[in-house]
């Protein structure tokens, strides 16, 4: 069995070496770094994988979030909502605009934010949403887009961990995760689901005159050059990651589909352990399981991680301190709902190694390990 990891960015590469490293070559050799053919190539390209919608890259998922609210044209002390159980970015941005975080809970079960929550903490402040589709699988749009509608806010997907899952829009279509709100997100960070050798990310829209403005603002906010038009930021996608992506995407879907199937034989492995619950999916969400996330129930998610460490299991707690704990969000993050479920799953959540790659001798192994500590 070969050791395990968290995350083999390493053996894809190997497996698409080739490719990866002629199309790498040639855009060096062609001199093109800022945008360029291979962005504009890799901006179709994901605008094809996402049914049409307009595809804009960036530098990184989190300017991706950053642009978008930008381009909301909010007030200082406008009030977003967004779950306290993400990784800081979703959060971080709002803050550095002068925005109000107004955290709401998640279900235990799912990691994701409730529609209940949401409706709780509306104010006559509250200009948008972002809802995160944590661990790949997407918030309940359908419900979510019902509230926006009804009360005219914007909605910005936070999908840097779902890219690739369909969910149920508001009349009741799978759609692409991303492109259901009026701008979704997402990055492609070397471990996320679809990564590329560095920092990358891109906005989605369907809207023009959203499109338009995103870009815009991602370029120095200008449309022509040397003339600007409102404030902007220095976030373009790079040509050599542009070139990663387009060999990679034409893979993504399969790879989702590798992630699943080991995530069915972990639920199968792992099936009868009291105190250990894994991940639920939803009805309305295809998962893609950037993470496998199982919570420990009987105080001892700990002291497993350290007993599957000595036994060279990799795990990962995502996330182990939400935002409104965090020193430097504790002050500035507004809640109107408990965080009861997000308070106690942070001591409880473990996540495992999940790859396209891990194999069935592997997820056996881990098994193993996780049953032995529980006998
Ligand atoms: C990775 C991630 C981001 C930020 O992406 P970067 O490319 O690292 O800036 C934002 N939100 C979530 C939920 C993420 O997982």
């Amino acid at each position: 069995m070969d050791k395990i990891q968290m995350v083999d960015v390493k053996r894809q590469y190997l497996r698409l070496k080739d490719e990866m490293d002629a199309r790498i070559i040639a855009c060096i050799e062609s001199g093109a770094f800022i945008q360029g053919p291979e962005v504009k190539t890799f901006e179709s390209n994901l605008s094809a994988f996402l049914d049409g919608a307009h595809v804009i890259g960036c530098a990184n998922g989190t300017d991706a979030l950053q642009i978008a609210l930008m381009a909301l044209n909010l007030e200082h002390g406008d009030e977003v909502i967004v779950p306290s159980f993400t990784f800081v970015a979703s959060v971080e941005v709002i803050a550095l605009l002068g925005l109000k975080p107004i955290v709401v809970d998640v279900d235990p079960d799912t990691f994701l934010m409730k529609t209940e929550d949401i409706e709780a903490s509306l104010s006559a402040r509250t200009k948008a949403i972002i809802p995160v589709h944590l661990f790949g699988q997407c918030v309940d749009m359908k419900s979510l887009m019902e509230i926006a509608n009804r009360r005219d806010l914007f909605v910005i997907e936070d999908n840097a961990q779902a890219i690739g899952a369909r969910c149920m829009d508001m009349v009741g279509k799978m759609q692409m995760s991303g492109t259901i709100g009026h701008i979704g997100c997402t990055s492609f960070y070397p471990s996320k689901n679809l990564g590329c050798y560095g920092d990358g990310g891109a906005m989605m829209s369907s809207d023009e005159r959203i499109v338009q403005r995103l870009r815009m603002l991602a370029n120095h906010g200008m449309e022509r050059r040397y003339y600007h038009d409102v404030i902007g930021v220095n976030s373009r996608l790079d040509a050599v990651q542009a070139s990663v992506l387009n060999v990679k995407l034409p893979h993504l879907n399969d790879w989702n589909k590798q992630r699943v199937r080991a995530a069915d034989t972990y639920d199968t492995l792992l099936a009868n352990i009291p105190h250990l619950i894994t991940p639920k999916r939803v009805a309305w969400s295809d998962h893609t399981f950037h993470q496998y996330t199982i919570r420990i129930l009987d105080g001892r998610r700990d002291a497993l991680q350290s007993f599957l460490a000595s036994n060279d299991v990799p795990s990962m707690i995502y996330y182990p301190v939400p935002m409104h704990e965090q020193q430097g969000y504790n002050k500035i993050v507004r809640r109107r709902v408990p965080l009861t479920n997000t308070d106690s799953i942070t001591g409880e959540v473990l996540s495992l190694p999940m790859h396209p790659d891990l194999a069935d001798d592997q997820i056996n192994y881990i098994c193993d390990q996780i049953n032995k500590f529980f006998a």
